[in-house]
């Protein structure tokens, strides 16, 4: 893949594990489990599944004594099934309490996620926070400060709103609410540094539910700041819309430079995978051109020309094929994560398209004669034709795979998807 000119906000670099966040490094995909970390079988299984889908950072709820007492040995399944993705602890009302009981929980993490606006208020609050961050220096982890929108320090909001009512033109409410999430996260930095708490552990985030104030909000604290940041928006739903709202939201800000590792907040259907938040974020680093993780397929969305849901079936299995190898393709075959695979429904742009893609195929549409040519590197290669199309444009691929990207191809790329270059600030 091209690298994309697209200038980096500067901040400064964050080990996360061993995971490199911030500065020039690529922007790292986050996920977060919705299993009962009490349950350490179950949690385990779940970061795993979304490690291999491609997460490289997990977060985990850290809420109880019981959650607490099985991090280490979450941590230690994970490490005895060859997974070390970094575990991020995520901590609210009793995080001082669990980091103090719990010192192998607190050595097992490799970062904390500190609400402010949930430590608890006053002198209170501030021991409490005062007693994480010090964790946090003890054990040597980073911390991410993530404010959010539905749980913002009160006394901090109030503050801020007293002091425009006194201005001759005050703003309006919305504009302070989202000044108190910056301030939140800023003080909150400055606080932590005060503390003993390194610059370089420090990532900062502002959560909210809104792409137009999300969008405000992130600019706003990327200017006035050089951690690195967290992009997500919050609560952003279920299926088509939660995507849609998160893409908009993410794009906007990516484009600009603004975002360091960032999460899909999806609401998954019952039983539904969870890695789907996973997919989606590699799609929207993918899609914009700043990182690569799997093949994509471009596909036709079809229309009267195509009576039958051949090529559709066709595409999504060939979609769905691609994404399966991935784990194992990754390893063997450095550089196919940028392969641009076609699968068209008819003539008109079929071809094109397919000759565009490093392999691509033309289906017939109504019609048409009933072959369909396949391209490889722009040419015309060979016209398949019968019941086995599909079968035997899966042999092609996974052939072109192994002859261009394999030991000595000429498309192989030494290293993973993590060394893809990105125009550093
Ligand atoms: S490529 Fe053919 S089938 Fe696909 S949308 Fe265009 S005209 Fe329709």
């Amino acid at each position: 893949m091209d690298s994309v000119n697209i200038a980096r906000r500067p901040t400064r670099q964050v080990r996360v594990g061993h995971v490199v966040v911030g500065s020039d490094a690529p922007v790292a995909v986050q996920s977060m489990t919705n299993t009962d970390t009490a349950d350490a079988e179950a949690t385990a299984l779940q970061v795993a599944e979304l490690a291999e889908a491609g997460s490289e950072l997990v977060r985990i709820t850290v809420n109880s004594p019981e959650a607490a007492a099985r991090v280490a040995e979450i941590r230690q399944r994970l490490d005895d099934m060859g997974c070390n993705v970094p575990l991020v602890g995520d901590f609210h009302f009793n995080g001082d309490r669990l980091l103090r009981e719990f010192p192998d929980c607190a050595a097992a993490l490799a970062k904390y996620r500190i609400n402010p606006g949930n430590v608890g208020k006053g002198a209170r609050g501030d021991d409490k926070f005062a007693f994480m961050i010090r964790a946090a220096v003890e054990y040597d982890k980073p911390v991410r400060i993530g404010v959010n929108w539905g749980s913002l320090d009160q006394s901090l909001a109030v503050r801020l709103m007293d002091a425009n009512s006194k201005l001759a033109k005050p703003l309006p409410p919305e504009a302070v609410m989202r000044e108190a999430l910056i301030v939140s996260a800023l003080e909150s930095a400055e606080k932590a540094i005060d503390l003993g708490l390194s610059p370089d552990k420090i990532l900062l985030s502002c959560k909210v539910s809104h792409v137009q104030d999300l969008i405000t909000v992130y600019r706003d604290l990327g200017s006035r700041c050089d951690f690195p940041l967290h992009l997500g928006l919050t609560e952003a739903g279920m299926g088509s819309k939660g995507i849609v709202a998160s893409t908009a939201a993410l794009a906007v800000l990516l484009q600009e430079g603004i975002g360091d590792t960032i999460r899909i907040s999806l609401t998954p259907l019952p039983g539904e995978s969870r890695t789907r938040e996973v997919v989606v974020a590699q799609e929207i680093l993918q899609t914009m051109g700043l990182r690569s993780f799997t093949p994509l397929v471009t596909a036709c969305p079809g229309c009267g020309r195509t009576t039958s849901t051949f090529f559709q079936e066709l595409a999504d299995r060939i979609q769905t094929f691609l994404r399966e190898q991935m784990p194992v393709w990754r390893l063997q075959y450095p550089g196919v994560e940028d392969m641009k695979v076609a699968v068209m429904g008819c003539v008109v742009n079929g071809p094109g398209e397919s000759k565009l893609a490093d392999i691509g195929i033309s289906l017939p549409g109504t019609g048409e004669v009933p072959v369909a040519p396949v391209y490889v590197d722009g040419e015309r290669a060979i016209t398949l034709k019968g019941d086995g199309i599909a079968e035997e444009f899966k042999a092609l691929v996974e052939n072109y795979v192994t002859t261009r990207y394999g030991v000595g191809g000429s498309k192989r790329r030494e290293g993973t998807s993590r060394t893809i270059p990105i125009r550093p600030v």
